[in-house]
């Protein structure tokens, strides 16, 4: 087994549960017996370590140039509930690798090399990506409640504030990640390199029907909110799937009321989400999707958007630059988008210059126990993000 993989199975395991999976939620004991493994293994590698406010890992592999500006390697330490070894730490161990390879081969970078493993990444009170929104500074903590929910993780607006960096000496931000999906899995493709992050479109919609009794009004006569609803489901999946084959579409929650076993339902609430790497398409959805709505009889239609959440596109020059190492060692690859948001999200939306590198997720299973990637193609997607990495202290971006 390589080093990588060892270091990756060894802190990719801590928070293991009885059956199999892992959780290693932010902010838990896990999560920091994970962070001082690793920060251990960076001292090692000659990097200055510090855990920052909000309780990111922050490593610094010194450059031979002053003037040069970091290039920047991150990912996250935590998981989700029930979760696996490889999403997020497959990136920071990735990363160390990089560093560790480094000094075996007694270079020395022009540029700094910076690593991050960040804390909560997965959703929690307290959002997504909340470890790399701080260092970003797109978090206001002062904002009402906020403080009460950072307090339960012994954090505070204090300790949020203190996280900022000037991301402006940033050369660019990279990370390394399993894709999640199956598309290299079931192409048999060794790496992706990601053209950019998907949106997120979210929108609350309202049937609005007319509640009766169950036994006494015919079918002839209903208003039946949750029978309406189907029926856009229905007809909204159908034209997610006509529009583009790389639109999706989700309803993960409906609520109906009163919710009674006998009483017709008079509304019908339900979440739609849509992501897309072009907006054109998700807008185009949308309007299609207000049109299906019309012609839906017995039931008024109210949409509301909750979450608008444009993609993110990658950085051109790093996606010829990860592309081309790719070619050069002949590794079958694909450029693809990424169907999952990530840390790269807050360093791009800050003017970061963002590149991703992916390795297949074995079935497309991630989020959970099953998760695996093949312990060559945890190798090839570390090897890929060196030789990026070389390539770019060379001549930059
Ligand atoms: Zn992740």
């Amino acid at each position: 087994m390589s080093r990588l993989n060892e270091l990756l199975q060894q802190a990719g395991n801590i928070g293991r549960n009885e059956d199999g999976s892992i959780t290693r939620l932010g902010f838990s004991e896990g999560y920091f017996q994970a962070l001082e493994l690793l920060k251990a293994r960076m001292k090692e590698i000659g990097m200055q370590v510090e855990t920052d406010p909000v309780g990111n890992l922050h490593g610094v592999l010194p450059g031979s140039d002053p003037e040069a500006k970091a290039i920047v390697i991150g990912s996250h330490l935590d998981t989700v509930i029930k979760g696996g070894v490889y999403d997020g730490m497959l990136g920071v161990t990735g990363a160390m690798e990089v560093a560790a390879r480094l000094k075996d081969e007694g270079r020395t970078l022009r540029h700094p090399l910076e690593i991050w493993g960040f804390n909560m990444e997965e959703s929690s009170i307290l959002g997504g990506t909340f470890g790399s929104r701080c260092v970003t500074g797109m978090i206001d903590p002062d904002l009402p409640g906020y403080p009460e929910k950072l307090a339960k993780f012994d954090c505070s607006p204090e300790k949020v504030k203190a996280a900022k960096r000037d991301i402006s000496k940033y050369e660019c931000y990279l990370e390394y990640h399993i894709e999640q999906g199956d598309k290299l899995d079931n192409a048999d493709l060794d790496v992706g390199v990601v053209s950019g992050i998907v949106s997120v479109i979210r929108y609350e919609v309202t049937a609005k029907g007319m509640s009766n009794h169950a036994g006494t009004t015919m079918m002839v006569n209903r208003k039946d909110a949750l029978v309406g609803m189907a029926k856009l489901i229905v007809a909204a999946e159908q034209r997610a799937r006509e529009l583009s084959d790389t639109l999706v579409f989700t309803v993960g929650k409906i609520a109906v009321s009163p919710g009674q076993e006998n009483v017709i339902p008079g509304q019908a609430v339900a979440t739609f989400e849509m992501r897309h790497m072009d907006r054109a398409v998700t807008d185009q959805f949308y309007t299609d999707i207000q049109a299906l709505a019309k012609e839906i009889p017995n039931c008024e239609f109210e949409f509301v958007n909750t979450i608008a959440k444009y993609s993110t596109p990658c950085d051109l020059r790093l996606i010829k630059l990860i592309d081309g190492v790719c070619t050069e060692k002949g590794i079958g690859h694909v450029i693809m988008p990424s169907g999952a948001g990530h840390d790269a999200n807050p360093m791009a939306h800050e003017g970061v210059p963002i590149g991703m590198i992916f390795v297949p997720s074995v079935k497309g299973v991630s989020h959970q126990g099953d998760e695996y990637t093949k312990p060559e193609h945890v190798d090839i997607g570390a090897d890929v993000l060196y030789q990026t990495v070389l390539k770019l202290d060379e001549n930059g971006l």
